[in-house]
């Protein structure tokens, strides 16, 4: 990267914006919510905001990268549904994006961007084989294969979080049962803390409500209640069920967990690591490393600031293409 690159991860309740510099480090960094029930317009304005205050204190940024939580069509960077944030489908996001900020813009799934993000962060290691999933209100999921990010015939792989884990499981906002999503994201292990705290008295989260968080149930878990051990263990067996599955169908080097879930730590990740391990062949999980990713919850807005530098020198006839297959972005300049 010769000039910095702006990277935003927008999700169903942050905005994260990262300013990546010549030399792929983090320069600057800033947070505003989401505030996704406003709409799409309000939460767009918000982008806007951000990243004119961005380009503003850096005005020699060449290109904005964009991670979005939804189904985005990486080559017009259009956003063609999401079940995180409503009122999205259809919206260009590259296009009205690069129009307001005054820069090329070049807009991904949030989760493809987190794994990219984690690719560049590991030093791009050759012929690397990797799923990056992003656990937080939803679980995105990304592959790298053989040090490229896989896209699938749409630009659509990597809904790890809409796999099926319960035949007969709860519906999930995808529409399909027993989705991944309904058992091991953030806000499914709030739901099911929430709703076994009510009946549970015992419990140090009786009367929390609603309003558990993640990090609330992992810090109840840490002052030994119970209830909130077991909400844990069954996530981490739940989404190490999920990882079993993924990692039987492509036997990757590496699966790295980003998201509010790598808030659980060390005991929660050992649960999940044995969960796999009694579920996926033996050969495949020996050598399997299952990690937090590198960078953590900025693990998306960097790799989105990675594919925005990628996309933009190849379309300047400056990127090396070798290490940019994907960069199928097309430039949305504010003028074309
Ligand atoms: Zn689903």
């Amino acid at each position: 990267m010769s000039v910095p690159y702006l990277g935003l991860d927008v999700g169903g309740t942050k905005i994260l914006a990262v300013v990546v510099d010549a030399h792929g480090r983090i320069e600057r960094r800033a947070k505003v919510s989401s505030r996704r029930e406003e709409g799409a317009e309000a939460v767009f304005a918000r982008i806007v905001e951000l990243a004119r205050a961005m380009i503003d204190r850096s005005p020699e940024i060449a290109a904005i990268g964009a991670g979005f939580a939804g189904l985005v069509d990486p080559t017009t960077g259009t956003v063609r549904s999401s079940i995180m944030l409503s009122g999205w489908d259809g919206f260009p996001l590259a296009a009205r994006l690069a129009e307001a900020a005054g820069r090329p813009t070049f807009v991904h799934n949030d989760a493809k961007a987190a794994g990219w993000g984690e690719y560049r962060a590991l030093g791009s290691p050759h012929g690397l084989h990797m799923v990056v999933l992003a656990v937080g209100t939803g679980i995105g999921g990304a592959f790298i294969l053989d040090g490229r990010l896989y896209l699938g015939a749409a630009g659509l792989a990597g809904e790890v979080g809409n796999t099926t884990i319960e035949r007969e499981g709860p519906v999930c906002w995808c529409g399909n049962r027993g989705c991944l999503n309904m058992l091991a994201s953030g806000s499914a292990l709030a739901e099911h803390a929430s709703r076994a705290a009510a009946l549970d008295s015992q419990s140090t989260l009786h009367g929390a409500g609603a309003a558990l968080t993640v990090e609330a149930i992992a810090a109840a878990a840490r002052r030994g209640d119970i209830l909130a051990a077991r909400v844990i263990e069954d996530g981490a067996a739940a989404l190490g069920a999920g990882i079993a599955n993924v990692v039987n169908m492509l036997n990757p080097h590496r699966v790295a967990l980003t998201g509010g879930v790598v808030e659980l730590g060390e005991t929660f990740f050992d649960r999940v690591r044995a969960e796999v391990r009694a579920r996926a062949f033996a050969e495949i999980v020996e050598g399997l490393v299952i990690a937090p990713s590198t960078l953590g919850y900025e693990t998306g807005a960097y790799g989105a600031a990675c594919l925005a530098a990628d996309a933009w020198k190849a379309n300047h006839g400056r990127g090396d293409r070798r290490r940019a297959p994907h960069a199928l972005g097309r430039q949305t300049d504010a003028a074309s």
